[in-house]
């Protein structure tokens, strides 16, 4: 027996796609066949069956209904595995032999829309790495949103950036154009923060090769031209790569992705994963949600705000002005209870016009979701109208509120009130829209009518009183008198089927009916799926318009949102310029203080400028260091996102970076062991960060021996110092570290404690000067250590601090300040600096060369 014809064309449309999981539709299913059944199966928790397949005998098979196709999907991408998902094209019963079928989208980690995306508040990023020259490109998409981004990344700190950039948007997929990976050029990273790790492709020559032309063909030539993201080379290949491979698995087009955002490395500050994970910006260490700057902050009222609010916290920005307009904004709000409390109560109406926009641009939103778009563009007007000439932010956010009117008018004559799911059973088109609808309706009711009439009018004609009309699938409509009262009925009934003791019969005029109510309906339906699908190309071609008024409107929930959060925190309005000072007056962590309760929290100053530009800090355990330190980087990173800040006052002189680097035994992440990672993250700050920079160091150096760490910790201190010049917390219980306090710039902070007989109490104030005793072992005993142990520490802790090698560590600290003396350029260097080639001669040159070679191989 030969292989059927349907299984050839399985295997031939399979050959097109060996590494994605074929979903091949027979009708209500989507079948999957041999490996691919096999490893769906147990990840989809189906039963895994068979088929004959003629000669190949029976091959493994398993299936989903195509209605539920969402929900297995979701499972298989999350498993690591592509779909490709192959539709039947042609009507089954018109078609002649296989029914043509063909793969209309290949779903990928990158580019699942499913509506239950795993997080609304979250972007499911696919991202592509391209690289030019010396530089590197980076694009990525959020094909559910249509949030586009394209960036470059040149210098010396080019690769670290990217990494970190992709570390922030941890993509689920991320390909890989134009340059053979590994060996000299180094791979990204698959896992980023706590993400599933995700999905590498490295993309074939002819996608490179269609990557120019693709990109013309989505943005328009000019637009390529003109743009500023796509100035270098290296971006212009990652977006257009990115848009080939969306095109290659897509198959459509998708006409929401054409705002791009740029982030500017003049503009946007970067944050390093380290940083974000010790900030919790926006996950705690536990991976809760609740506990974190983000959980503090976010009174957003719609999706998109909260998704932009969450994109504003990883990307502080760096120029005043534009902090400034923001807090001018946030500020308007914050001082108008009615105008926030009218606008949230406006914001609200809306659903997630973003995603909503990506459906439609996918074709795959139904007429709900129609619905939903047209009543959220609907409330648009209510917000444009509230804030419309407000100075400032928020009258020009308004400005740009511009839903089309005319669209939101259509899309509410012509939908239904509540419509079905499904697009192929009617019930989507409003009354008074189409006259053809209306009349199809208008029939098929009258049919019915008279079909409802008919039993009544036949039982009186024929006096056949148990006369009955029904239906069946079979034969249609039909008349059944029981058996006993045949003799009753009249001429013109035709004889139609016979069961046990009754007969079913028909009439000419109930057949005519019959096709009018059954050939109505099937109009209807075809003609309101038309009707539909022409709507939701008029919204399709509004998208931009949608997508432009749907920024702003993420934008002003975001505001709003930090102004409710100043106003229930009890925040103020920072002062925020480019003075090289950070001074904060009665500073709060935003979130300690949230879980401490009312009235808990200590607050404490800082004040970081030429003067004191090194923070020392000591004290002992659980007295509040880090908690400090942290506060100091959340208040400055609010600040410059434009929110107000937990202080009585605050004046930020804006930073360029912030890091921060906490101690090994606080960072439990695999692989490497902490101590490397610790140290792989200093280095990363020693070489990044500039004199405009803020550094968070929590006791850093305790992943390894005594003296070693404090080696380590001093050395890190006084290279900071001298070369880096950054404003620098540093906390650590290495008391002999407060002798640095003898370089300039270097100041001791401790945080108090009170000692009560042999107990002590924490006092969380954060005063100039030094702890003089880490009081470790009576915090150890506050934790309930057996008091053998408490005793026989205290022995050893005094026979220590009488011994030898904490002295000579003091003695030796003055003396050795110049670790690091600045190094002075040979003289070779510096007139090769000067010397203006462009103007010598051949001859000069080479005379030149030859004087230095001898003078270098004279000093030798
Ligand atoms: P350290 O870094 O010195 O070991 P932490 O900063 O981790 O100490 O603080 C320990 C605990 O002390 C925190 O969990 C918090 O509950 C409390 N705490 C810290 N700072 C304050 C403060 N300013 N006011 C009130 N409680 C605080």
């Amino acid at each position: 027996m030969a292989v059927t014809p349907m299984m050839r064309q399985y295997r031939e449309i399979k050959s097109r796609y060996p590494d994605a999981i074929l979903f091949f539709q027979m009708g209500d299913f989507f079948e999957m066949f041999f490996e691919d059944a096999e490893k769906a199966a147990p990840v989809l928790e189906v039963a895994l069956t068979g088929r004959d397949a003629g000669e190949l005998g029976r091959v493994p098979m398993c299936g989903i209904p195509v209605h539920a196709v969402e929900n297995y999907l979701g499972k298989l991408v999350a498993g690591g595995y592509r779909v490709a998902i192959c539709e039947q094209v042609e009507d089954a019963q018109a078609a002649r032999g296989v029914v043509r079928r063909e793969v209309t989208r290949v779903v990928t980690p990158g580019t699942l829309i499913e509506r239950q995306l795993p997080d609304e508040r979250g972007n499911n990023y696919l991202a592509a790495v391209g690289r030019a020259g010396h530089g590197w490109g980076l694009a990525a998409a959020d094909v559910s949103t249509g949030d586009f981004i394209v960036g470059t990344y040149t210098g010396d700190t080019a690769w670290t950036r990217l990494v970190e950039e992709l570390a922030r948007l941890a993509p689920r997929e991320v390909l890989l154009a134009g340059v053979p990976w590994g060996g000299e050029v180094p791979e990204p990273p698959r896992k980023f923060g706590d993400h599933v790790p995700a999905a590498v492709v490295t993309v074939p020559d002819p996608y490179l090769e269609a990557a120019a032309g693709t990109l013309e063909a989505h943005f328009g030539p000019d637009a390529v031209a003109s743009a500023s993201w796509a100035r270098h080379p290296a971006a212009r290949q990652a977006a257009g790569v990115l848009l080939v491979y969306l095109n290659e698995t897509q198959k459509r087009v998708l006409s929401h992705l054409r705002y791009v955002r740029s982030p500017l490395p003049e503009r946007h500050m970067l944050l390093d994963g380290a940083t974000r994970r010790n900030l919790e910006l926006t996950a705690s260490r536990d991976g809760g949600r609740r506990h974190t700057l983000f959980g503090v902050l976010d009174h957003t009222v719609t999706a998109m705000g909260g998704r932009r609010l969450r994109q504003w916290l990883e990307q502080p920005l760096l120029v005043v002005e534009e902090i400034r307009e923001r807090l001018d904004a946030v500020g308007r709000l914050a001082a108008d209870r009615i105008k926030r409390e009218t606008l949230r109560e406006r914001l609200k109406g809306m659903y997630d016009i973003e995603r909503l926009a990506g459906r439609v641009a996918y074709g795959t939103a139904h007429a709900r979701d129609l619905l939903a778009l047209s009543s959220s563009l609907e409330a648009m007007f209510g917000v444009r109208d509230l804030l419309k000439g407000e100075p400032g932010l928020l009258g020009r956010l308004a400005a740009d509120i511009d839903p089309p009117a005319e669209l939101v008018d259509l899309l509410k004559r012509a939908l239904a009130d509540d419509p079905p799911l499904s697009l192929r059973e009617g019930g989507l088109i409003r009354a008074g829209y189409d006259p053809e609808v209306d009349r199809l309706r208008e029939a098929s009711t009258r049919a019915r009518e008279w079909l409802a009439g008919l039993e009544a009018q036949e039982r009186e004609r024929t006096g056949i009183r148990s006369l009955k009309v029904g239906y069946n699938r079979v034969f249609g409509y039909y008349i059944e008198v029981t058996r006993a009262n045949q003799h009753l009925v009249p001429e013109d009934y035709r004889r139609r089927q016979t069961l046990v003791n009754a007969e079913r019969y028909i009439t000419p005029e109930l057949k005519e009916y019959e096709s009018l109510i059954l050939g109505a309906r099937e109009r209807m339906v075809e003609l309101e799926y038309r009707l539909f699908v022409e709507l939701r190309d008029r919204v399709h071609s509004e998208l931009a318009r949608i997508g432009r008024s749907a920024r702003a409107v993420a934008r002003l929930d975001a505001l709003a949102s930090l102004a409710e959060a100043a106003v229930r925190e009890n925040y103020t309005a920072p002062v925020v310029d480019d003075a090289d000072r950070i001074r904060i007056k009665n500073g709060r962590h935003p979130v300690v203080e949230r879980v401490l309760g009312p009235g808990r929290f200590v607050p404490n100053d800082v004040l970081l400028d030429s003067d004191c530009r090194i923070m020392i800090l000591t004290g002992p355990n659980m007295a509040g260091k880090s908690t400090y330190m942290r506060q100091v980087a959340l208040i400055v990173l609010m600040a410059q996102i434009g929110s107000f800040v937990p202080a009585e006052a605050a004046e930020i002189g804006v930073v360029d970076r912030i890091f921060t680097r906490v101690g090994a035994a606080d960072n439990l992440a695999g692989g490497e062991s902490t101590f490397m990672v610790e140290m792989n993250e200093c280095r990363a700050i020693l070489e990044q960060a500039t004199p405009s920079s803020l550094i968070v160091m929590d006791e850093v150096g305790r992943g390894t021996s005594t003296y070693d760490g404090m080696s380590l910790a001093r050395a890190l201190i006084e290279y900071l110092h001298r070369r880096v010049g950054a404003k620098t917390l540093f906390s650590t219980h290495y008391h002999e570290l407060t002798t640095l306090d003898a370089l300039p710039g270097v100041v001791n902070h401790t945080v108090t404690v009170a000692e009560e007989g042999d107990e002590i109490v924490f006092l969380h104030r954060v005063v100039p000067g030094k702890a003089d005793r880490s009081y470790g072992i009576q915090v150890a005993r506050l934790a309930g250590l057996p008091p053998a142990v408490i005793v026989r520490a205290r022995e050893v802790l005094e026979r220590l601090e009488n011994g030898q090698a904490a002295e000579r560590w003091k003695r030796s600290a003055t003396a050795q300040l110049e670790l690091f003396p600045r190094q002075k350029e040979h003289p070779v260097l510096s007139e090769l600096r000067r010397l203006d080639v462009l103007n010598m001669t051949p001859l000069e040159a080479l005379s030149k060369l030859d004087e230095w070679q001898r003078r270098l191989i004279r000093e030798r």
